[in-house]
């Protein structure tokens, strides 16, 4: 894709020569425009979920049955493409069913790969791949991107995702472990990751769900600052009430992230997508179309 973006900026360069000096606008102190970046929603499956139990250590969400979307996130930036999160594997669409365990039905309506398909990109064609953190329901297509795509990783997180304990789980593991040999960039220390150089989109620290999951800020041109929040609220109800899965890495670091991402929404006035609740995943344009 950079060589279409190489050709769009050759033909504009090419238009703007045509116009005569006259038709130049005189060169005010405007402000420096943002860069073109555009956030497309893709759906990477659903979980229902008979108990949500787990999603709270305090016993508020015992018996709640609850539908979960997991989209993945393509943000595409003149510099190149970053897909957040790669959702559920795309064999499973093949299951209509889905797989079925003690509390979740895990669905693929629609592949990855066909949605993709519909912005004319394959999965060789995305330059960054990054993760809010390295549950199955995050890395479901990672081994498709590992051959391509530069890993940016928080170090904590691939320490954990590669220890003895998460090789063990064959299953899951399966899911992603190319990535151990792919291009990868160690995000260090808790500092915010700048993915472009320019501020449009960075990664932030945010642990407690695991050791190393981030969120991601993205700045777009038109509609303004999103947060992509990962699995610091799975519920509808979460946020409000600040609620900690019992399977969170520590209470404590997650109750920290909450503020973090609070008072970062709060200062720069971004629109928080949980990524879990379908009413935000409903609220955004669906590919082929962006929010910009
Ligand atoms: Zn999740």
């Amino acid at each position: 894709m950079l060589r279409h973006l190489a050709i769009a900026a050759a033909l504009s360069a090419l238009l703007s020569a045509c116009g005569s000096p006259a038709d130049a606008p005189t060169q005010a102190a405007a402000e420096p425009a943002k860069p073109d970046v555009a956030l497309y929603a893709l759906d990477c499956g659903r979980i229902l979920v008979s108990d949500a139990d787990a999603f709270a250590d305090d016993g508020s969400f015992k018996g709640v049955t609850r539908e979960f979307v997991d989209p993945c996130y393509l943000i595409r930036h003149p510099s190149g493409d970053l897909l957040w999160d790669a959702g559920i594997p795309d064999a499973l669409a093949a299951q209509p069913d889905g797989l079925k365990t003690d509390v979740y039905t895990i669905t693929v309506p629609t592949t990855l790969q066909a949605q993709l398909q519909t912005l004319g990109l394959g999965f060789a064609d995305i330059e960054y791949f990054s993760i809010s953190h390295s549950h199955f329901d995050h890395l479901g297509n990672a081994n498709a991107l590992a051959a391509t795509a530069t890993f940016l990783v928080d170090k904590e997180e691939r320490d954990h995702m590669f220890r003895a304990e998460a090789r063990a789980d064959a299953q899951s593991f399966s899911l992603y472990n190319q990535l151990e040999t792919a291009k990868t960039t160690l995000i260090e220390g808790d500092a915010d990751y700048d993915v472009f150089g320019d501020g449009s989109v960075k990664l932030i620290a945010a642990q407690g769900h695991t050791p190393g999951h981030r969120v991601l800020l993205a700045d777009l041109p038109e509609s303004g600052p999103v947060l992509l929040t990962g699995d610091l609220f799975h519920l509808a109800e979460s946020r409000e009430r600040r609620t900690v899965p019992s399977f969170n890495t520590s209470r404590e670091e997650t109750l920290a992230a909450i503020d973090k991402v609070e008072a970062l929404a709060a200062a720069t006035g971004a629109r928080v997508i949980r990524q879990h609740v379908p009413e935000d995943f409903a609220a955004l344009p669906r590919a082929p179309e962006a929010l910009r």
